[in-house]
């Protein structure tokens, strides 16, 4: 079965009615088995916006699902913010509890876990009110906050496509949130020369702690180097950034860094090897997707550590083709998809 065939299996859209917030669960397939994804709490322009991106999101989590060789769906949830308003205290609460109501109501075919904006901490408070929840803290039995296992994929992902060490190796991190934060970190150990950026300036302390060079956020796409980590939001790849590229290789964790499917033949037609964001970055939910048949840690390592092989086949297939990444990412995951049936 082709993923054009997996049109998106419900969405579904609520004012919590304790909140007046509006959240979106997308439910892109189960073919596989029930559907998991994280939640994203942000702010968007309309709620047309909100529903666009947690429907693009939930259909990267089923190829990401798929890819990974796991017995899950795709789905993805956003919790839209009220513009120039966080959501603290009572009021994200009441939130939260209006969000595991509709898990409870969508009974089961989605399960949520950690996406951007929203913490552990959130994890643990959803799961008094639901059971359709992973990435819940250690004492509650989950398996935690998944950014590290996504930061190591990450890492794994960047090893893969340079075909070697990192040491000395020129790498720019876009976004040092979780994922990109620990990514740095890794990277930094492994002896990698780094240039980091960030919207927040807070974060500028960790690059004074790893030595690594602070840019601006719009400089960072154009910094010469072996490799460009996009880790903040999606869409950072379109005609015009691509064209700014000075690197041989992307690889980064944010979803969807595609503007759109033909920007992987702008980087193939550049010479820049792309490694297809839902295969770099499905560390976070294979640990999460642990915590649905008893958690096991070193499984996760290994499972996670098998992303090297899916990528190396994904760029062999590739170059042998003469095909882009992406096209090449995309008949892995069919043919997993034909396996089930
Ligand atoms: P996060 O919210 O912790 O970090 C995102 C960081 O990006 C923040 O520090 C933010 O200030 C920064 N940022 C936003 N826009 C930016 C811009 N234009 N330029 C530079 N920095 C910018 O989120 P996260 O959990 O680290 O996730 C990062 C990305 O990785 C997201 O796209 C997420 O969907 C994806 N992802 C995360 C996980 C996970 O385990 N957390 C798993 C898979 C994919």
């Amino acid at each position: 079965m082709a993923t054009e065939a997996l049109a998106g299996e419900a969405t579904h859209v609520r004012h919590g009615i304790r909140s007046g917030i509006p959240m979106v669960v997308a439910i892109h397939s189960t073919y596989l088995g029930r559907s998991l994804g994280g939640c994203r709490m942000w702010r968007y322009g309309e709620l047309e916006d909100a529903i666009r991106d947690a429907e693009r999101l939930s259909h990267a989590m089923t190829l990401k699902a798929a890819a990974a060789g796991l017995p899950l769906g795709g789905g993805k949830s956003v919790i839209a913010l009220p513009q120039g308003e966080s959501l603290e205290g009572e009021r994200r609460d009441a939130a939260l509890r209006d969000f595991a109501d509709l898990l409870n109501e969508i009974d089961g075919r989605y399960v949520t876990a950690e996406d951007v904006g929203v913490s552990e901490a959130d994890m643990a408070f959803l799961s008094q009110h639901t059971p359709f929840v992973v990435g819940r803290p250690a004492e509650l039995g989950g398996s935690g906050d998944p950014s590290p296992f996504t930061a190591m994929g990450v890492e794994i992902a960047i090893r893969t496509a340079l075909g070697g060490s990192l040491a000395g190796r020129a790498i720019t991190v876009a976004g040092l949130g979780n994922v990109g934060g620990s990514l740095a970190e890794r990277l930094s150990r492994a002896g990698a020369r780094l240039t980091v950026t960030d919207i927040n300036p807070a974060r500028r302390s960790l690059a004074d702690r790893l030595g690594a060079t602070w840019v601006e956020p719009g400089e960072a796409i154009a910094v010469p180097g072996d490799v460009f980590a996009p880790c903040a939001l999606g869409g950072v790849l379109d005609e015009a950034s691509v064209d700014l590229l000075q690197v041989p290789v992307v690889a980064g964790a944010a979803n969807n860094q595609l503007a759109h499917d033909g920007v992987a033949r702008l980087l193939h037609d550049r010479g820049i090897l792309w490694a297809p964001d839902f295969i770099a970055n499905a560390g976070g939910l294979i640990n999460v997707a642990a915590e649905l048949d008893g958690y096991d840690r070193e499984r996760v390592i290994r499972d996670v550590e098998a992303i090297a092989g899916t990528l190396r086949t994904v760029f062999d297939r590739a170059r042998a083709e003469d095909t882009t990444t992406l096209d090449a990412a995309h008949a892995l995951v069919t043919e997993r998809l034909a396996a089930r049936s």
